[in-house]
């Protein structure tokens, strides 16, 4: 059986997939408005988040000295370190999430 919704705008009944970007037949406009700022406010999260974890890596400049190459490479590795561990729980949180 095809959902269908009462649309909030016009108060008719109009098919509904049970997905946020679904539009009223009659009106077109969205028939779940809250759920679609939710998903529109969600997307935005998940934007800051990957900005957020945005790592500026180590750069090893050729005409470093070997001393200062050791180091920086040193630096790097914790830093590939640290990006992996950031989203290997961004990913086990996108699961339990669903
Ligand atoms: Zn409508």
């Amino acid at each position: 059986m095809k959902a269908s919704k009462k649309c909030p705008h016009c108060h008719q009944w109009s098919p509904w997939n049970q997905d946020v970007t679904d539009r009223c037949v009659h009106c077109q406009s969205l028939l779940d408005p809250a759920a679609f700022e939710r998903q529109q406010a969600q997307e935005e999260r998940k934007q800051e988040e990957k900005e957020r974890f945005s790592v500026d890596f180590i750069q090893i400049d050729p005409s470093d000295s070997a001393f200062t190459k050791f180091w920086k490479s040193i630096g790097l590795g914790f830093q590939m370190a640290f990006v992996g561990i950031v989203s290997f729980i961004l990913w086990l949180i996108a699961l339990l999430a669903g």
